[in-house]
């Protein structure tokens, strides 16, 4: 048997996907899983080269099943995978029609809050799905409404705890729970902080925190916390959400902002 360079990249090649896959699922759930797919795998590759014709034979037919599994197990990492990859390789689709009003109604509700220092969580969806996290809160079906969001999270509110979510362009629930982030390296963040990254890290969602204790806005977006943001930088994170033409919209909150300047 003659090894060829080809065979090294190609074993290369698959060692690197392989290194990748597994950083991706590093520590979740599907890990331990991919574990269970590659003891198989090792079994397989030991019976071939041992003759264990029965356990071969067995693996062998059980293949497609096995496959179907994958498929079925894997699918909303498939999705996400797919569609990552599609992020990175296609130009941008344009997207969602333009809401204006969703962002100026966000903006102005985010504005009550950190001036009132009440402690709110707000998540907007993106491409994977709120629903699981959604379906821990009281649902709603309401427009984005500043008023409505800055009641919801107030003290007096039974349902100021939690998060809200944003899904489609409307409010479809409050007091919903976030899963906490593992990170150590928070300092003093608490658990309203934790539990925004937390989510950002397992989905794409943009989550928005204003913090009950200093009235600082914070956003955390793919595992990453940028805090003490001002309306202006939050308002460049929405708009990266419902990308739009935003000429008229961007005149109308310089002078929002012109206004509140004075
Ligand atoms: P703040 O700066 O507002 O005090 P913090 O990061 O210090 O925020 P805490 O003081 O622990 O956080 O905030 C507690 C509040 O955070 C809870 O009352 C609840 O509303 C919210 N919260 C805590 N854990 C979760 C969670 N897992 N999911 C959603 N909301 C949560
Ligand atoms: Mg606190």
């Amino acid at each position: 048997m003659t090894f060829r360079l080809l065979d090294l990249v190609d074993i290369a090649l698959v060692s690197i996907a392989a290194y990748y896959v597994l950083l991706w699922f590093r520590g979740t759930k599907t890990a331990q899983l991919f574990s269970g797919f590659a003891f198989l795998i090792a079994i397989f590759v030991i019976s071939k080269i041992a003759n264990l014709y029965t356990i071969e034979w067995l693996i062998e037919q059980l293949t497609p099943v096995l496959a179907t599994l994958l498929i079925v197990v894997f699918q909303p990492e498939l999705r996400k995978g797919l569609e990552k990859l599609g992020r990175n390789f296609l130009p941008p689709v344009s997207e969602k029609s333009a809401d204006l009003n969703i962002i100026s109604r966000l903006i102005k509700a985010i504005d009550v809050l950190a001036a009132d220092k009440i402690g709110a969580l707000i998540v907007i969806e993106r491409t994977a799905s709120l629903n699981e996290f959604m379906e821990t809160g009281i649902p709603m079906n309401a427009d984005v409404n500043s008023d409505l969001i800055v009641s919801l999270f107030h003290k007096k509110s039974l349902i100021h705890d939690g998060a809200l979510t944003i899904q489609h362009k409307k409010i479809t629930a409050a007091g919903c729970l976030l899963p906490l982030t593992d990170r150590k390296n928070l300092g003093s963040l608490g658990t309203r902080h934790r539990a925004a990254i937390g989510l950002s890290e397992v989905i794409d969602a943009l989550v928005i925190v204003v913090s009950e204790e200093t009235g600082n806005i914070s956003i955390a977006d793919n595992g990453q916390l940028s805090r003490k943001l001002d309306l202006q930088e939050v308002q460049t994170y929405l708009l990266k959400i419902y990308q739009q033409e935003t000429t008229a919209f961007q005149r109308s909150l310089k002078k929002f902002f012109n206004k509140k300047a004075k």
